[in-house]
């Protein structure tokens, strides 16, 4: 049966579909199609994925399957201005300045184009047709930001609104299953001021913070009302009043780590509420492994999981995956020089035995760890190109400098799991040959992570599971998953230097799982990788 159809008729029996499989499966044309189904049977959808650029893929794709002229993609201001106006003022300056020569309001007009540079050609606001046609369209594009920004969600709820049979399709979902989250940084000096006006609550945080410099993030306080924060709030910048109306304060916290004050929120009522909007809900992804299918309950009891587990037989053949299961990086030793000189050694090993042409691309857990690396070995070393990518401002020019000279010779980029080329972007053919992974990718203790596990536990799916290991694992799968392009004509290797990728196997994907072989260090340094 097509996947499609298969989809489609679960959707009619079922409120909630949770569709997992593997990177590069087709997912983002499985929204799609969906969408336009649902839309010829009198329905309303919106398609919320993770970027820009993914919004902008799914808009190529409606094109091509004919319904370009009923979506909209709804994106913000800067992603769609020629000239990255983030905000109105900006856009009338622009447009007062005559850099801007847009001067129509933009009328409702169907396009057939999804490069906003094309509809600014034609003399109009590329941002402002967008707006306009997302309120008259039956499909939507838009993208996860809309879930976090109170005022980005409050227009997708007013779109919504006027829909009669809401879906609700969200792609790349193992990014707001476990909740939003959002941090906003709060001044000193602006703290003084709510506590001048009268608020109890500043005052707390103000006596905690004074001489107080902590060796890591702390919880300042974690327990409080909304009420406790409009005593005396007139000088409250609207921002934190907005995000604890969107957020509630389920799990909020004022956190400090010597030199600034946030508050951090985590959420699932945004996620729960559109769910609860829309007739059905279709959630993609490729990271929620049968063993974390319980963390969804959380957003929906009646949510109901379906797995493409196994890659192409050719796939599958060209696809191994080594797992070093006599080291583990932890946070007490992984700056030792012998484990230092461990990852060095490895990561020569690696590039000398990969063939003449193709991309490699060496994972670090955390962006100081590879800076630790970088600052006592400096590559580039190796006498190859060598890229290192810890901006992700310049992530977009950078990797395509990288896929270029990975194409014609062997290339190394140097970053952390973290970072853009981790998730969503596609590496064709040779640009991506081999992944090396230092350490477990486990996001950093600390009592933010602590908070956050006891809410999850008190939910019922699992505190250590959900704030740590999750993400862990999902990192891990979107990692790799940048491996499975063209697997019928390239051989492609990953390298995990840490014994707890095997430990954790089974929360893996079974595509992933089955592709493990287990060795010590000494035994893959004999090996001959591709
Ligand atoms: S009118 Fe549109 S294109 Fe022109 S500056 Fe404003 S947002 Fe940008």
């Amino acid at each position: 049966m097509d996947i499609n159809d298969y989809v489609y008729a679960l959707l009619r029996d079922r409120k909630v579909v949770l569709l997992n499989a593997y990177p590069g499966f087709g997912k983002t044309r499985v929204a799609i199609n969906i969408a336009k189904r649902w839309n010829e049977e009198g329905g309303e959808a919106l398609i919320i994925t993770r970027s820009r650029a993914e919004a902008i893929q799914l808009c190529e794709f409606a094109r091509q399957v004919g319904i370009r002229d009923r979506t909209a993609l709804l994106l913000g201001r800067e992603s769609l201005c020629p000239f990255n106006a983030h905000d109105s003022k900006q856009c009338l300056l622009y447009r007062l300045s005559g850099l801007c020569k847009v001067r129509t309001r933009a009328p409702a007009k169907s396009i057939t184009t999804c490069n906003p540079i094309d509809v600014f050609n034609e003399g109009l606001c590329p941002y402002e047709l967008s707006e306009a046609l997302a309120h008259q369209l039956p499909i939507v594009i838009a993208t996860h930001a809309y879930l976090s920004g109170p005022e980005l969600y409050s227009k997708l709820i007013n779109i919504m609104n006027n829909w009669h049979k809401p879906l609700v399709i969200i792609d790349e979902s193992h990014n707001v299953i476990p909740g939003l989250e959002t941090s906003i940084s709060i001044g000193i000096d602006e703290l003084e001021r709510w506590a001048l006006h009268g608020n109890k609550l500043a005052r707390r945080i103000l006596e905690k913070v004074r001489g107080y410099v902590p060796q890591r993030e702390v919880i300042l306080v974690s327990k409080f009302d909304i009420d406790d924060l409009l005593t005396g709030s007139e000088a409250f910048s609207d921002r934190v009043i907005e995000i604890l109306m969107h957020y509630g304060t389920d799990v909020c916290a004022f956190t400090y780590d010597g030199k600034v004050v946030r508050l951090r929120c985590l959420s699932l009522r945004p996620i729960r509420d559109l769910i609860t909007r829309s007739e059905k809900a279709l959630l993609l992804t490729a990271s929620i492994s049968r063993r974390f299918s319980h963390i969804a309950n959380a957003i929906s009891s009646s949510l109901h999981y379906v797995a493409v587990d196994s890659l192409p037989r050719e796939f599958r053949e060209n696809f191994t995956v080594y797992v070093i299961n006599d080291v583990e990086f932890t946070h007490r030793n992984r700056l030792l020089k012998d484990y230092l000189d461990l990852v060095n050694t490895v990561i020569k090993f690696f590039i000398e035995s990969a063939p003449p042409v193709g991309g490699l691309a060496v994972f670090f857990p955390s962006i100081e760890y590879m800076d630790m690396y970088i600052n006592n070995y400096s590559p580039p070393i190796w006498g190859i190109p060598t890229f290192v990518l810890r901006d992700s401002d310049v992530a977009v020019k950078l990797i395509d400098e990288f896929r270029e000279s990975a194409r014609s010779t062997k290339t190394v980029m140097i970053t952390y799991a973290q970072n853009p080329v981790g998730e969503g972007v596609n590496f064709l053919e040779q640009e991506l040959i081999g992944v090396l992974m230092v350490g477990f990718p486990l996001p950093q203790y600390s009592q933010w992570g602590f908070l956050k596990a006891r809410y999850y536990k008190k939910l019922g799916i699992g505190g250590f599971t959900t704030a740590f290991l999750f993400p862990a694992i999902s990192t891990t799968v979107q990692v790799l998953g940048r491996l499975l392009r063209d697997l019928d004509r390239h051989r492609k290797i990953a390298v995990l230097l840490d014994r707890r990728y095997y430990q954790y196997r089974r929360f893996m994907p079974r595509w992933l799982a089955l592709s493990i072989r287990a060795i010590g260090l000494s035994q893959l340094m004999k090996l001959n990788l591709w």
